[in-house]
């Protein structure tokens, strides 16, 4: 992969422990499923196609160099600003303080444009008893537009009056002295109407949502169950992810990741092939969700916690080894809970026909 020079970002990263942090991402990234690889104690080396490459090296006890290397300048937004929400996601686990740790980017490195809107809930509609639509609203919505999948959601908690953070030092969220910071997680714009300033999220109540311990759900399912019209969400620009490009593409989706393979199902219906299985707990959760799916070749799978219950995890190996694989104009694309996840890598890596695909395997949830 060759980047030009210009695109190259360095930062430096300063925090109490800095090979906690190096293992955690590890794990995290492997999770995810993304190429990373340990040359050595320390170091990190990812790899993501189409989007970039990057190096972690870690330097001292309490410090961490950061060489980004993206393909494109919106990947190195992305790359950028995905760097700044880890290392805030672990400094929330750690209870680190702020200030204890920072991240810092280097001379020349672009000015990021990525943006935190806060929007306005439109309306709220349930298309199916597990998952429910939410239109938001902003006036201008085009920091979106340039055809990402995914946003960063920063959700209160019902009847909270939220506290917004500001973007700062290259895309680090920073937080009202104070003030707790909200959950984040991520959904998929399912539709968006720039001229009007509109888009939806379909978002999952799994399981312990709308349960009478609200602690039994977590943040984003009690945000989906309650989100009332004309209350506030955060939703950070750009969009990221995107449609796998080959002549046939195989797409595995659990109930939440269903937003995602109808978006990219309809990216490729004018000139690609898809093939999809879409695995739901039952029957009443398919016919709500299927018209996003109208036309397309699709296979049902029923039962279970959709992403994470073993007999149908069994049932997707098994289709997955029936298909017809062609090695050089396929992608295998799979998104679900973890438990889905890592037995498809596993699979994956021992079917003969299935080494050779390039395969994209996301962990949407764990
Ligand atoms: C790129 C990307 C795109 C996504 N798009 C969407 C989308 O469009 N719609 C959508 O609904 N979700 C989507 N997700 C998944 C969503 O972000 C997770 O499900 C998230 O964990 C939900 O947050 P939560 O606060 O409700 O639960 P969390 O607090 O994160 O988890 C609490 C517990 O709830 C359970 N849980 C969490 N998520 C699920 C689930 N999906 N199914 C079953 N049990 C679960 C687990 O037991 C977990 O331990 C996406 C994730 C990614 C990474």
């Amino acid at each position: 992969m060759t980047v030009p020079q210009t695109l190259v970002r360095k930062a430096h990263i300063h925090l109490p422990q800095a090979g906690a942090f190096v293992d955690w991402l590890l794990q995290h990234w492997r999770d995810e499923g993304i190429d990373v690889s340990q040359p050595q104690a320390g170091t990190l080396l990812l790899a993501l196609a189409d989007v970039g490459t990057a190096r972690l090296q870690q330097t001292s006890a309490s410090g961490i160099d950061c060489l980004l290397q993206p393909v494109a300048p919106r990947m190195g937004e992305l790359m950028q600003l995905s760097l700044a929400e880890h290392l805030a996601e672990f400094a929330d686990q750690m209870a680190w303080v702020e200030g204890s740790w920072e991240l810092v980017w280097e001379g020349d490195a672009p000015p990021a444009t990525s943006r935190l809107q806060v929007m306005r809930v439109l309306s709220n509609q349930a298309l199916s008893p597990r998952m429910r639509r939410i239109r938001l609203a902003a006036g201008d919505i085009s920091a979106f537009a340039p055809g990402g999948l995914h946003v960063r959601m920063l959700l209160p908690e019902p009847g909270q009056a939220p506290a917004w953070p500001t973007l700062a030092d290259g895309n680090r969220l920073h937080w009202p002295a104070g003030k707790a910071a909200l959950a984040r997680r991520t959904y998929t714009i399912s539709a968006m109407d720039p001229e009007e300033g509109w888009l939806d999220v379909d978002a999952l109540l799994h399981h312990g949502a709308g349960h009478s311990d609200p602690h039994m759900a977590g943040p984003g399912a009690v945000w989906a169950a309650s989100a009332e019209p004309g209350s506030e969400v955060g939703v950070l620009s750009p969009a990221g992810g995107m449609v796998p490009q080959a002549p046939h593409c195989v797409l595995v989706a659990d109930a939440c990741a269903l937003p995602a393979a109808a978006r990219i199902a309809q990216a490729r219906l004018a000139c690609q092939s898809t093939t999809l299985l879409l695995w739901v707990s039952d029957a009443q959760e398919q016919a709500a969700l299927a018209p996003a799916f109208a036309g397309m070749q699709v296979t049902w799978l029923r039962g279970g916690v959709p992403g994470a219950s073993q007999l149908e995890i069994a049932q997707v190996l098994q289709w997955l080894a029936q298909q017809d694989w062609h090695p050089h104009d396929t992608v295998l694309w799979v998104a679900g809970g973890l438990p889905l996840t890592q037995a498809v890598r596993r699979s994956v890596a021992r079917l003969p026909p299935l080494v050779q695909i390039k395969s994209l395997v996301h962990t949407y949830w764990r």
